[in-house]
Formats: C-alpha cells, structure tokens, sequence
C-alpha cells in the first residue's frame, strides 16, 4: 500500500513537472506495489518479502542517484533507506545472513553516502522547480518517518502476540491441552499401514490454532522440548494401545520431530527412555526429520540418527524435494523412508518438470531401498499416477484428513452407513477396506 501510495503521489508530481523519465520510474513503484499486493493475496509471503527486500533498496539508491534537486536544496530520498533497513531485518531476523545482514546493513551505508554526498547522475532536464523541491524534502522526510513509524509498531505488534502466544502455549502444556490427531497412511492395497501423529490446539479464544502458528514460535523459545516430548509420550501410548489389539498390531506411528528439539544434548536419551518406558516395538515408530537440518553437523547428525536406528526406530525424510539438500542426503544419513513433499504431489500432473523429479526421486529411493510414501494426496488422478511411477503409500485428504482417536478408530473399521466404497479410487483388484468417511 506504501509503495502504491508513494509511487502514485511522485509519478503524479512528476507528470506535472513534465518530466516523463522520473514519472515512468515511480510509475514503476505503482507496479511494483501491486504485484507485492497480488502475491501476499495469494498467500506468497515469503516471496512477497523476498522480493521486496530485494527491490526495495535498489529502487531508493537508484531514486537518490535521480533525485536532481536545484542548488540550496538538499536531498531527502535516501531517508527511505532506514524503514527498509529496519523492516528488512525485522523480516528477516530468522534468515539467511544477506537478508538478515547485508541488506540492511546496504541500506545503512546507502543512507550515510547519499546523506553526505552529492553522488548521482546531475541533468539540469531533471531539476524541478525550487518550490516543489522543497515541498519534496518534506514529502519525502514526513512519509520516511510514518514508514519507519509503521515497522515499529508491527514489530511491537508482533512482539505481544509472541508473548501472549507463549503464555499460552506454557498453560496449554501445563493444563495438558494439546492433542494428537492421527492421519491414515494407506498402501496400494488400500490397507492403513499407520498414522502421521500431528498435534493440535483447540483454544478456548483462539479457535483451533493450526502448528504452523505455534511451532515456529516454540522452536524458538524452546517449548519445542516438552511439547515434542509429550507428542512423543502420547504417540507411544497410542502404539502401545493398538498393540494389544490383533487387528491394529501391524500399525505404525510417524511423528515430527523438530530441528531444535533434534539438536538437544539428549535428544536420544529422552526419545529412547520413553519408547522403552511404554514398552512399545521401536520399529512401528517412525520419526520425521525435514531437510533443513541435514545442512550442517553432518556427523553428529548421523551418530544421533544412528544410535536410535539401532534401537530399532525408523527414520523418515519430510517435505522431501522442498528444501535445499541434495540428493546425496538419501545414501549420507540413515533413513528407512522418504515423503514426497505435497507440493510435487499437487503438482505432478500440470507441471512435466515436477513429474520428472517425482519419477527419479520414486526411482532412486526404489534403488536405496527406502521405502516412498506421497503425502497430501488429493485426487483419483494423483494417485494413479503415483501408482503407476511405483510409490506404494500415501497420506492425503483423498482417504481422510487428520482425525481424533476416536474418528480414527471409525475408519480403521467403519460402520456400513458411514462409508462410501472407494471403488473408482482402486487399483484393478479393489482391496474392500479402502474407503473415505463422509
Ligand atoms: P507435515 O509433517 O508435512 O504434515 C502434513 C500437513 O499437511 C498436516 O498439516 C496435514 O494436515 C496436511 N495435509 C495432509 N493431507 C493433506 C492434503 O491432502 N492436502 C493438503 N493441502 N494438506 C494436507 P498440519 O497438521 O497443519 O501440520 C503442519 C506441519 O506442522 C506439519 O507438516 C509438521 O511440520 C508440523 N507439525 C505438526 N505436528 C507436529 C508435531 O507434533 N511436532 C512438530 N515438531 N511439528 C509438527
Ligand atoms: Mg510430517
Ligand atoms: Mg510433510
């Protein structure tokens, strides 16, 4: 909206003015502004952000370098610099280190060499009249200041939701209000081979807060540890459960395990005291890793993935084609399994390109002797064409979203009225429990 607002009063000024060069270059900033606007509508925030951390900078050291401002008046441009640096590191804070570091730190040094110089392009063509200058230093001066007002109080903003947030998650823990719900994984057989565990919090204010809301943040604060140490806890006592009973033995668990939780001094410690404590078969709970934190410690990484390997605890690769890894990951650590990230799946049928890189991932994992499963299956075509390129597992909203324990225990053995066959869903023998619940 900023940009918008900025690029529509000087591309204006400058039609005016009769200086059609600078009035294109802010009609610029007009455009600009409406694709942020168009991507954050999408939901792109990341990209949105990127783009702006990108851009942004350019365009006011490119706009102090035109700002051709008549003798007695100084330049007022490079002001900008300082909302962006702020804005940009406030963003960024939990990124890489030219988001987080030197961009801001370029707008810095932008602000003091245009503060202090005369640097720039000088055109006499370009010099608007002194009057209108002025009433541009002031323009320029006035909006850097409410830009750099807005940054601080959505940072302020943000803070108080982090810090209610966390309050809360700390009464969530302490009043045991978090729950597990359980998300079939289905085999080509249409058989449910076992669940994903994924927490959620039903707040009484908040609504049902989703763990992309409050994961991040406990990662951050580390909540992550006695959060992920009941998901642990709670999922273990659900194997234990189905193992008692004949018909739910052969069900496995996956359960999310998060970087920071991963990296604790006594992360195998406290992961094999409460498998043994419940008593469970280690091999029927799979633990979900994501990409990211194969990146550094190679080493201590593995000696951690191995040593509860050797207990008998299977190790499994989220989100698998998202991150930045390469595929030498899947030989370098010990895994059992790999997720096909959601995003391939969902794309697989438009994009050819992704349907390459899902066909070599199925094809190489098939080599490694990992087992493959697709998560975030949607559709009859979707899972047709992971059958045919020989993935045999699947999760997805296609056969059921997450479900409490008891949902859950409904479609392990639906009651006739509640079900509908999935027999289009089927492979050419139709296996007679694979259904949908309504
Ligand atoms: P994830 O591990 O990749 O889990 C899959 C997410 O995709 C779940 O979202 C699930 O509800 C959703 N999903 C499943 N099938 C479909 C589908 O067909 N289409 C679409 N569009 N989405 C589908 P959810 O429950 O919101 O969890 C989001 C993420 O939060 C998880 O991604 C995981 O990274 C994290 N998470 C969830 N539970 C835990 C936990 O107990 N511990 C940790 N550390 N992270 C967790
Ligand atoms: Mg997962
Ligand atoms: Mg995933």
């Amino acid at each position: 909206m900023i940009t918008i607002l900025i690029g529509l009063g000087w591309t204006a000024a400058f039609i005016q003015f009769d200086r059609p060069f600078l009035a294109a270059m802010h009609a610029g900033l007009i455009a600009f502004g409406i694709a942020l606007g168009w991507l954050a509508y999408q939901g792109r925030l990341t990209g949105a952000a990127l783009l702006a951390g990108l851009f942004l900078p350019l365009f006011i050291a490119v706009s102090c370098l035109f700002d051709n401002v008549p003798d007695g008046v100084h330049r007022a441009t490079q002001i900008h610099f300082l909302a962006v640096a702020l804005g940009g590191y406030f963003v960024f804070r939990r990124g890489g280190i030219y988001m987080k570091y030197v961009m801001p730190a370029f707008c810095l040094i932008g602000f003091v060499i245009f503060s202090n110089t005369s640097i720039g392009f000088h055109d006499p063509d370009l010099v608007i009249p002194a009057e209108a200058a002025e009433i541009g230093v002031w323009a320029n001066t006035l909006t850097a200041m409410a830009e750099l007002i807005f940054v601080v109080v959505i940072m302020n903003a943000d803070l108080s939701t982090r810090r209610m947030m966390d309050i809360e998650m700390r009464k969530a823990i302490a009043n045991g209000d978090f729950q597990l719900r359980y998300q079939p994984q289905i085999n080509e057989a249409g058989k449910v081979v076992g669940a994903e565990a994924l927490i959620s919090w039903p707040h009484a204010k908040l609504g049902n807060v989703p763990p992309v809301k409050f994961i991040p943040l406990a990662e951050e604060t580390g909540l992550i540890v006695p959060i992920g140490n009941w998901v642990l806890r709670a999922a273990c006592a659900q194997l234990a459960q189905w193992e008692a009973e004949p018909e739910t033995r052969h069900l496995t668990i996956a359960v999310n395990v998060s970087a920071s939780q991963f990296r604790q001094p006594d992360f195998v410690q406290s992961v094999s005291e409460i498998v043994r404590l419940s008593g469970v078969t280690p091999s029927k709970l799979k633990l979900e890793l994501t990409e990211s934190m194969f990146v550094d410690n190679v080493d201590a990484t593995v000696a951690k993935m191995n040593a509860l390997k050797a207990i008998g605890i299977i190790w499994s690769l989220d989100d698998f084609g998202t991150g930045y890894s390469s595929l030498s990951v899947l030989k370098s650590f010990p895994l059992g399994q790999i997720k096909i990230d959601q995003s391939f799946v969902r794309d697989m049928l438009t994009n050819a390109s992704n349907m390459v890189v899902t066909e070599a991932i199925i094809e190489l994992a098939g080599k490694l002797n990992l087992e493959v499963i697709a998560e975030g299956v949607e559709t009859v075509e979707q899972l047709d064409r992971l059958r045919e390129t020989g993935c045999r597992t699947y999760q997805g909203y296609l056969f059921s979203p997450p479900l409490d324990i008891d949902a859950f225990g409904k479609f392990l053995s639906p009651e006739p009225s509640n079900i509908e066959p999935l027999s289009r869903h089927l492979p050419a023998s139709p296996a007679p429990d694979l259904v949908v619940l309504r």
